[in-house]
């Protein structure tokens, strides 16, 4: 039986082919290619398409034996969905409707999802966990929480059953060296910092120092991408053991915020890295830290590689050795 990977070729996605790989999973892959690299496959077949073309999509199912789902094709950056939200409502959740009909079609009854940390909005608490109220302050999270919903729906009706993964901020690049973070263009902070560092941009812009945090900016929980890889991989083995849906955080627990992640990128790097402070990104809330209480007990859920300094340093060598990312965009 074979794994299908949606959106495979991604920074995420290309990680967990890497993890489900490493164990000697068949691996079948869709991606449209629009944010992804051929080059970050390390495993699987590809299937070069959208999730919106049904033809494609049945040929996808009629040529594999596919048990389970793992759902990555998605648009995710918070900016940009603030400024074309029917681009997020159209790929996110059109997207996801196209791919649950075909499961159901093709009596594919098992997906984990990639869902995210912005279907809280501004948290009641912190640590979040996953009882809490969802109420996205963007687009984005608000495609999530709809895809999720969605989900809901389709194992209420026809018993496909979902793991969806609340991630908080993935960071880092695979031991291997082989694959990392290369998005085009690149909005997220760690990558833009190590940019900064590397001489390709004149500083690093922090958007709001005026937050309610101790500092004033932003605080984020990042967490390795390949501690995210993992856990889509445990969440597969639920799946097919037989568990019943379920949605947990995918986070360290620990906050940063975005002075705290410069200094440390100063530290790592030895790099000056000049900041300069502009106004607020709209949507952004202010604190987002994870309780992972449920995924450590319900999924057997580890994170290794926990410290930030850790986490930065492999993603710095995979930015220093492929400066250019892949190459390829
Ligand atoms: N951020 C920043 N400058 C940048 C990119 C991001 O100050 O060039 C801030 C952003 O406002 C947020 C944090 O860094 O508070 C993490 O943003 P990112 O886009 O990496 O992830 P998100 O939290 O949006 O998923």
């Amino acid at each position: 039986m074979a794994v299908l990977v949606t959106g495979g070729a991604g920074y995420i996605g290309s990680h967990a082919v890497a993890a489900l790989q490493e164990r000697g999973e068949e691996i079948v892959i869709v991606d449209n290619m629009q944010q992804g690299h051929r080059k970050a496959l390390l495993g699987g077949k590809l299937y070069e398409g959208d999730l919106r073309d049904a033809a494609f999509m049945d040929t996808v199912f009629q040529e594999n034996e596919i048990d389970a789902v793992i759902h990555f094709a998605a648009n995710s950056l918070v900016g940009e969905s603030m400024k074309d939200p029917g681009k997020y409502y159209h790929n996110n959740v059109f997207g996801t409707l196209c791919l649950l009909e075909k499961m159901n079609e093709y009596n594919v009854r098992k997906i984990v999802f990639s869902s995210t940390a912005a279907t809280y909005g501004e948290p009641e608490n912190v640590p979040i966990d996953e009882y809490d109220r969802t109420l996205p302050t963007n687009a984005y999270g608000e495609t999530k929480l709809a895809m999720e919903k969605m989900m809901k729906w389709f194992d209420v009706a026809h018993n496909i059953k979902f793991v969806s993964l609340r991630y908080f901020n993935a960071a880092g690049a695979h031991e291997s060296g082989k694959i990392g973070e290369d998005h085009s263009p690149e909005t997220h902070l760690i990558p833009i910092v190590l940019q900064a560092a590397l001489g390709q941009r004149p500083h690093i812009s922090v958007f709001g120092e005026d937050y309610e945090t101790a500092d004033g900016t932003c605080i984020r929980d990042y967490i390795h991408v390949s501690d995210l890889a993992d856990a889509h991989v445990l969440a597969v083995d639920r799946l097919r053991g037989g568990a019943d849906s379920a949605v947990y955080n995918l986070g360290n627990g620990t906050g940063f915020s975005v002075k705290q992640v410069i200094e440390i990128a100063r530290a790592v790097t030895g790099k000056e890295i000049p900041a300069v402070f502009e106004a607020r990104r709209a949507g952004d809330p202010a604190t987002l830290v994870a309780s992972s209480d449920r995924a450590r007990k319900e999924l057997g859920w580890n994170p290794k590689r926990d410290k930030l300094e850790d986490i930065i340093k492999s993603a710095w060598s995979w930015h220093e050795a492929n400066p250019n990312g892949y190459g390829d965009k």
